[in-house]
């Protein structure tokens, strides 16, 4: 297992890579989006020779807010393209896997309508990943509505485009971990951490939410899923982070010895 963290979007990321690296994750979970991360305002260079220093690897982050189902085709169509046009950069860093976000839409159009349009913009998007050597993924958002079928529905357009697995999201709205685990643990791709109370994605420590961290690594484990992992803790004081790193190495540890 490959523990990483998220660059804060409002902070320069040169400078969260190596906190990430001075800290002891393993990779970082690059998050192209604003105010201070857009793609226009990373340093390339920089932020490569940092990775190197610290051997870090990356993993592709897309904003979540983008319009991939948008009941209007060209808003759509300039998502897909905004997404496209940072492949260049991710390939750079040495990226395998880029996450998508299911978007939720205008709910006047049918349930059905806005999650192929979901699924038709990833489909173009793992085509187009293809030729730089990058396979896309597709967060579920915190959404209590959304359900395995929706998500099914979006993952079956196209064989190629991997889960991705928010423990947190998974916890709004009742206890969902274990169903979409049952679902798609195996196209599981990489799989994002925090804790919050069931009502908000309030992106809390591990362990001062209502998730129970050692059951849920515990149902990670079992899929067989042994790669990246991002803590998306996002406390002002930085040790919280760190303190629910260190939890979650233990918790890993005990899931194996209690297999
Ligand atoms: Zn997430």
């Amino acid at each position: 297992m490959q523990l990483g963290m998220m660059n804060d979007p409002r902070r320069d990321a040169c400078e969260e890579a190596r906190w990430a690296g001075e800290h002891g994750f393993t990779f970082l979970d690059l998050t192209l989006e604003g105010p201070g991360a857009a793609p226009e305002q990373i340093d390339i260079t920089a932020l490569r020779q940092i990775l190197h220093e610290y051997q870090m690897a990356v993993v592709g982050h897309t904003a979540w807010y983008l319009p991939f189902n948008a009941p209007i085709k060209s808003l759509r169509q300039a998502a897909i393209d905004y997404v496209v046009d940072s492949f260049d950069l991710f390939a750079e860093m040495g990226v395998h896997w880029v996450n998508v976000h299911i978007a939720q839409g205008v709910y006047l159009f049918s349930n059905h309508d806005r999650m192929r349009w979901n699924g038709e913009s990833f489909a173009e998007l793992a085509e187009r990943a293809e030729p730089y050597g990058l396979r896309i993924m597709v967060e579920h958002p915190p959404e209590a509505s959304m359900n395995i079928s929706d998500i099914r529905h979006v993952l079956d357009m196209d064989e190629r485009l991997g889960f991705h697995l928010d423990v947190g999201h998974a916890n709004i709205g009742g206890h969902r971990l274990e169903g979409l685990l049952q679902a798609f643990g195996s196209r599981l791709a990489h799989v994002h951490l925090s804790d919050n109370r069931g009502r908000n994605d309030d992106h809390i420590p591990l362990g001062t939410g209502s998730i129970d961290w050692p059951r849920a690594i515990r149902l990670i484990r079992k899929t067989g899923y042994d790669h990246t992992i991002t803590l998306e803790v996002f406390s002002a004081d930085r040790d919280y982070l760190l303190l629910s790193a260190q939890k979650v190495r233990t918790w890993w540890q005990q899931a194996e010895t209690e297999g």
